[in-house]
């Protein structure tokens, strides 16, 4: 390896390493930052969301520092989904909630406001006052065959 290629990978390192000592998913995952723990396995941690949409609203995020979902290897993705998955059983069983809304959001244009790959498992009743965060139109069929084409080709 020369000089300029460890410099760069010195510097990826550093800023790499510094990104997870600024994340505060990853301190609390270590316990320096405190957390309501709701579930717990080998790969990944849930706990409840500070600024929650309903009671027991909950987030579900695998214990190893990955950014987002396009960042992620598809078997830590995985894993956090069926921690997700066992997050709404165990939500929808101890709050007797009758549906169960998850979310994801990735990077600042899918509205990602902390960056360290997260579900949201929100439990839902049918009068909780929460609505679809975008209006519904209904679709041009061209349009439609255009992007089919553009993400099929
Ligand atoms: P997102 O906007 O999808 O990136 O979601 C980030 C979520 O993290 C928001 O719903 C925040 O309310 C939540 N949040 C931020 N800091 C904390 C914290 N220290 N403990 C629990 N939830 C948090
Ligand atoms: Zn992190």
């Amino acid at each position: 390896m020369n000089h300029r290629v460890r410099r760069l990978r010195a510097q990826e390192s550093t800023l790499y390493s510094d990104a997870m000592s600024e994340c505060i998913f990853c301190k609390i995952v270590e316990g320096s930052l405190p957390s309501h723990k709701v579930f717990e396995n080998d790969d990944c941690y849930a706990f409840l969301d500070i600024f929650p949409a309903s009671r027991g609203h909950t987030l579900v995020i695998p214990k190893k520092h990955v950014r987002d979902i396009h960042e992620a290897d598809a078997l830590t993705y995985s894993k956090v989904a069926a921690a997700a998955k066992a997050v709404a059983d165990l939500l929808a069983a101890t709050l007797g909630s009758e549906g169960t809304t998850v979310f994801q959001m990735s990077r600042e244009a899918g509205w990602q406001t902390v960056f360290h790959l997260h579900m949201h498992v929100i439990p839902r009743w049918k009068d909780d006052g929460l609505h679809k965060p975008w209006d519904i139109e209904p679709a041009n069929d061209a349009d439609l065959r255009e992007v089919l084409q553009q993400i099929t080709k």
